[in-house]
Parts: structure tokens; sequence; C-alpha cells
């Protein structure tokens, strides 16, 4: 009997979902662009672009293999999937669990029949028996428990090399003379240029150039590429912020992974193969292996596990609007935000110490309202999806979940920023100043902050140095002082 395969946007990939039982025979490929997704909020254009042109080149690709293609657009994913059913005939819509609540509900409330996510490592009850024997839910502790499980980078019951983790090696700021390895852009091709041609008016930042493939094999050479000229200096300068590179040594593979084009299991199988055939040192490869095993596959976990209303949290009682700098660099003089802002708008990304430390540290020191942040770091990143931002900025980002995930807040002052990263030379801003005109705004916000906090955060035993700082501060009042013009300063975009 005939069946609707329906692809969602993050599941492009042959081998792996709904398409493994999909028979060439007698089966409909579906693929929908909603319309609402395109228009009811600013979208990055990288974002929107890369999305909408990956699931095109994937359609086509299909089509050349021998598939029958359904790709329409339509007013909304049911809607389209009704219009479907209609012009077929076939009732019948097989896909596989969906990567969000969301539409998990939509599609259910349709009557879909549902197979396997196998699109990441852990299967969601093997995280549920793990995360149900915890009394913390600990990154580290799951992470040990992968690397067991799934046999990577293990000597039998000890990790290889006699360590689990290499982070006393890493964390290195940017040297002044270092060689960042080159970048690796692709050509809009017809596709893309349609897609480009076609998207809304109401998009935010630029897509001049081609920084996201959009078809598996610009993918896969966009991984090869990270293997040759970045991996070994992957680990040292994993948070490091320099100046003359975007991307650091990062492997810009998150957007491939959380669209399909690319599986953890392939990045994972291809990093310890170049580890075991050339002198990649542990410390890269672990720190590498520990994003793609342990991080995203916990962010994922723990996402199904916090259930829909985690992302409602809010325990710093954080209420305000969104600051004028994040939409429009130009609204600030701190050298880190606005450069941070500026990368996001050129390509829709940035790593994960401008993610946290930078952007999720502002909106946490002001008081930013969680939710509004993540909306628009849902709207900006190009590798934004529910199941991964919500973790990330309202447990790691923005503590707003009262310490679930991280046992305390990423809140920092100027001096972190100014170790790891090459922004404070060009400020106007000191950053070991917290009073006065010059003083550096994340440093004013920073003891402003565990200040208005210090009823919550001095019964938290790992914010004990932070808390006997803040006592031991004699110009505290000054500082408060200093905080609100601050804010006055930031929300009329002349800090
Ligand atoms: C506030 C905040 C928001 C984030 N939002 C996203 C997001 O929307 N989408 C996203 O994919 N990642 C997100 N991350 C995680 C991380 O910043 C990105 O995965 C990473 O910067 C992507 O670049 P890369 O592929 O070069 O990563 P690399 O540094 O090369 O790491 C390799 C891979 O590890 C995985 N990874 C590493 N850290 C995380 C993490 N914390 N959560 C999930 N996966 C991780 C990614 O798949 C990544 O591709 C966020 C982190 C923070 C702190
Ligand atoms: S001085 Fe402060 S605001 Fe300026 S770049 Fe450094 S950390 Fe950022």
């Amino acid at each position: 009997m005939s069946r609707l395969i329906y692809i969602p946007f993050d599941q492009l990939n042959v081998e792996r979902g709904a398409m493994r039982v999909a028979d060439k025979g007698t089966d409909v490929i579906v693929l929908i662009e909603s319309q609402r997704m395109l228009t009811t909020r600013p979208w990055h254009k990288q974002r929107l672009h890369f999305l909408i042109s990956s699931a095109r080149h994937f359609a086509e690709q299909l089509r050349a293999d021998g598939w029958n293609v359904d790709y329409r657009k339509a007013a909304t994913t049911v809607e389209g999937l009704e219009a479907v059913r209609t012009s077929t005939g076939i009732r019948n819509i097989v896909c596989a669990q969906p990567n969000s609540f969301r539409l998990s509900e939509q599609l259910t409330a349709i009557g879909a029949t549902f197979v396997d996510n196998d699109f990441f490592l852990t299967p969601r009850e093997v995280f549920q028996a793990w995360a149900s024997t915890q009394s913390s839910f600990t990154m580290e502790n799951f992470y040990r428990a992968q690397r067991r499980r799934l046999n990577i980078l293990m000597d039998g019951d000890k990790p290889v090399g006699g360590t689990w983790n290499y982070d006393a090696e890493n964390r290195l700021p940017p040297p002044k003379q270092h060689d960042w390895g080159p970048e690796l852009y692709f050509e809009f091709d017809d596709i893309d240029e349609q897609v480009r041609n076609e998207l809304p008016d109401s998009t935010w930042g630029e897509l001049n150039t081609k920084v996201w493939g959009t078809t598996r094999a610009e993918a896969r050479a966009q991984m090869e590429h990270f293997f040759t000229h970045h991996f070994a200096d992957f680990g040292p300068y994993e948070d490091a912020m320099p100046n003359q590179s975007w991307r650091a040594h990062h492997s810009l593979l998150s957007p491939y992974l959380n669209n399909g084009l690319l599986l953890a299991s392939e990045v994972i199988d291809a990093a310890l193969e170049r580890f075991s055939h050339s002198d990649i040192p542990i410390a890269s490869c672990e720190g590498f292996i520990r994003q793609v095993i342990g991080w995203r596959e916990y962010v994922y976990g723990m996402y199904w596990y916090l259930g829909e209303n985690y992302r409602e949290n809010n325990h710093l009682n954080a209420h305000r609007r969104l600051l004028p700098l994040f939409t429009d660099s130009s609204k600030t003089h701190m050298n880190c935000v606005r450069s941070v802002v500026a990368d996001v708008h050129e390509r829709g990304w940035t790593h994960h110490i401008p993610r946290l430390m930078v952007l999720s540290n502002l909106a946490l020191l002001t008081g930013t309202s969680p939710q509004e942040f993540l909306d628009w770091m849902r709207e900006v990143f190009v590798d934004a999806a529910e199941w991964v931002m919500v973790p990330n900025v309202i447990g790691m980002g923005t503590h707003a979940d009262a310490g679930v995930l991280m046992t305390k807040p990423y809140a920092s002052g100027g001096a972190y920023i100014s170790k790891m990263g090459q922004f404070c030379k060009g400020c106007a801003y000191d950053p070991k100043q917290r009073t006065g005109e010059n003083a550096c705004p994340f440093t004013t916000l920073y003891w402003d902050f565990l200040a208005r906090h210090e009823s919550e955060f001095s019964s938290n035993h790992r914010m004990f140095q932070q808390m006997a700082g803040l006592r031991r501060l004699s110009d505290i009042d000054s500082v408060r002082v200093r905080a609100h013009e601050v804010l006055d300063g930031l929300e009329q975009g002349r800090i």
C-alpha cells in the first residue's frame, strides 16, 4: 500500500529517519515549505537560505535517484500535508519522530505514524534511563557514560591517554601571532540563487557569500576541510575569541549535523580515523569528541527529558525587553558585543564562547527576558533549532531554570572577555574599571547582578568565591549607581 513519507527539513538524509522504511516503487516522499515558517519572524537570511536550499537540493537528488517526490509550498506544514493527501488520495503519513514537541503534536493530531528517530547517537529511552538515575544532570557524567557505552576513545574500561578530560591543556587565550588557517566558501548554484531571490523582505542579516553549503557534498567538503586544516588546533583554542579569525579552529559542522546532511556517527568516525593515522593531539581529538557525543547528545536528551514547559522558565525574574544592540550592532560602543553581533549579522554564526560569554552573559547581567532572548537567538543562528536552543539558552546561558542544567550561572565581568578575546584593546571601555564613564559595562553589571541576587546566590556553594568577592567590595553603592546609568544607556543605544 502506498504511503506518504514526510521528511521535515531537519531530517535530510537518505539513510536515516523515514527514508529507511521508504519504498521507491510505491511511496511518495513529501517535503513541505511552510510559508508561515518563512514569514512569521525576522529570520536571518543565511538561516532561511541554508534550510530551504538544502531541502530543495535534497528533493532534487531524490528525484534524480528515481524517487517519486512531492515538494510543495503551503501556508503551514499541516495544510501542505493535507493538500498532498487530497491530490494523491494517499492518507497514510509516515515520519521519523520529529525533533520538537510542536511538530510531534501537529503530526500526531493528523494521524501520522512514527518510526524511530535515528539521527542521534542516543535513543531517547537510553537518555531517559540515564537521567532517571541522576541526582544532578552533570554533562561530564553523561559524557563518560557515552564514552563507555559507545566505546569511543576507550582502552578497556579506562579512557585513552589516562584521563577523561584535557581541559587543563585547552582553553588557551588567542596568541598574538597564530596561523588561523584557511576558510572554505561555496558557489551559489541555480537552486541557491532561486531561493535567495525568493527570501521575504522581513529577513535580517547578510547573504553575500555562501558560507553554508546546501548539499551533502558541500557538507562533506566542510568536514574534510576541518579535519585537514583545523582539527589539530581545535582543543587548545576552543574557547579563544581572536580578532583575526571569525571561526578560530571550530568545525562549522553544526548546521549540517542539525539538518541531516551530516550524521554524528560519520563525523565521529572521521575524527577517530584522523586521530589514529596522523599526529592530532589527544587534547584536540577528545575536546571535539566531547562536543559531539557529549554536549550535543546531552542537550538533545535534556530537551525531551525536561519537557515542553521548560522553555518558559524565568527563575531570576528577568523581564527587560531585548536591547536594541542585538538587532543593530551600531547601537553600542562595547567592542566585543559590536563585533559578535556584526559576525552574527554577516554569517548567522559565532562559536560557543561568544554565544555564551558575550551574548548570553549580556542578556543574563542586564536581566533581559530569557524568552525574548531565546526568540532572537532562534531567529539569527543558522544552526538554531528548538531542541538545541532551549536548553542552551534557558539552562546554560541565562540560568532561568534555577540551575537544573548548570549549578551556577555563567556570569562574568570584562576580565574573562579580556583574557579570552582580543576586543578590549579597541574598546571605549576598560575591563578593569567597574565605576566611572570608562568602566566596562560587563564589569559593572556583573557586580550589580551579584548584588541584585545576593540572597539567591549566597546559598549556592559553587558561588562562594564570587559572593565573597562581592562582600569585599567597598564601592558597591557606586557600582549600583553606575549600573543604572549603563542599563539606561544600553536601552537608548549610547553605551
Ligand atoms: C547560548 C548558546 C546557544 C547555542 N545554540 C546552538 C544552536 O542553536 N544550535 C547548535 O547546533 N548549537 C548551539 N550551541 C552550541 C555551540 O555553540 C554550537 O554547536 C557551535 O558553536 C557550532 O559550531 P561548530 O559546528 O563549529 O562547533 P564545534 O565547536 O566545532 O563543535 C562540534 C559540534 O559539537 C556540537 N556542540 C558543541 N556544543 C554544543 C552544545 N552546547 N549544544 C549542542 N551541540 C553542541 C555541535 O553539533 C557542533 O557542531 C549553543 C551554545 C550556546 C552557549
Ligand atoms: S572593555 Fe568590556 S565592553 Fe569593551 S571589549 Fe572589553 S569586555 Fe567588551
